[in-house]
């Protein structure tokens, strides 16, 4: 019997972010499963569900309680925050097929949702409406050296850049120590900010230099921009020109 899973992205927390097509097919499942911080953003809305949540470093799991309900006949949809593609679930869905379901006839199916860098780029103004970069600051998956020359490529290649994960509460200082990395590219008057909680309350928006950004202390539910060389405060915004009256 052929099952689809869904791979979700639910946006950056509120329902009204949330794409039709992704609400859609939500309210058509049996089984949402995910990590429990997005399930209690989505409990409320769609309460009638089978809500089933693993903890973090616990998603091998995850996904295969996603695979195991869809061979019972249920219909089953694995929620991520943001998009499911970007530091998220979908590629590691496939590998688990794979790896352990690949004679089943489950079909997988991702739907794109609104990442952070996004929807927290809407809330400062425009500071990626040029080349960008996106690098997670997290060194659980992929080792620093490898985040180390990624910062350098990125700041030294004068992309406005996005940063994720860039604080924990072991990793507090990874920001401070992101910045470090990138200062002898940027200077230090480069307008930055960051954006906590984004579509979520308690939403704290901040335009800073990237001297200050050095010494601020964000948490994990924050995401970190740096502009590139041209990027300018207009209307206490973050705006990273597309160059349009360069020749005016
Ligand atoms: N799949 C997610 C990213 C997961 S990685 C997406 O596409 O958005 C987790 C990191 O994403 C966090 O540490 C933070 O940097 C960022 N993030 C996710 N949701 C956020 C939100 N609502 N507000 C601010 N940052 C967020």
């Amino acid at each position: 019997m052929t099952n689809c899973i869904y791979i979700v992205g639910m946006g950056p927390g509120s329902e009204k972010k949330m794409s039709f097509e992704a609400k859609d097919i939500l309210e058509k499942m049996d089984v949402i499963i995910g990590y429990k911080v997005y399930l209690d953003l989505l409990e409320e809305e769609f309460r009638t569900k089978e809500f089933i949540s693993t903890p973090m470093k616990k998603e091998i799991e995850r996904c295969k309680i996603c695979f195991e309900k869809a061979l019972e006949g249920k219909k089953v949809a694995i929620i991520c925050s943001g998009d499911a593609g970007i530091y998220g679930m979908a590629s590691l869905m496939y590998e688990i097929k794979e790896q352990f379901y690949a004679d089943s006839q489950i079909e997988l199916r991702v739907i794109p949702g609104i990442t952070a860098a996004i929807s927290g780029a809407a809330e400062l103004g425009a500071p990626l409406n040029h080349d960008f970069c996106v690098i997670s600051l997290s060194d659980l998956l992929t080792p620093w050296e490898k985040i180390e020359k990624r910062l350098v490529a990125a700041a030294s290649a004068d992309f406005a850049i996005a940063l994720y994960n860039p604080s924990s509460k072991k990793r507090s200082h990874y920001l401070k120590k992101a910045c470090e990395i990138m200062e002898k590219y940027i200077e230090k008057s480069r307008p930055c900010g960051y954006v906590k909680n984004i579509g979520r309350d308690g939403t704290e928006i901040c335009v800073c230099s990237f001297e200050e950004l050095k010494e601020e202390s964000v948490d994990m539910f924050t995401t970190v921009f740096i502009g590139n060389s041209s990027t300018k405060v207009i209307d206490k915004k973050l705006v990273t020109p597309r160059g349009y009256n360069r020749n005016e």
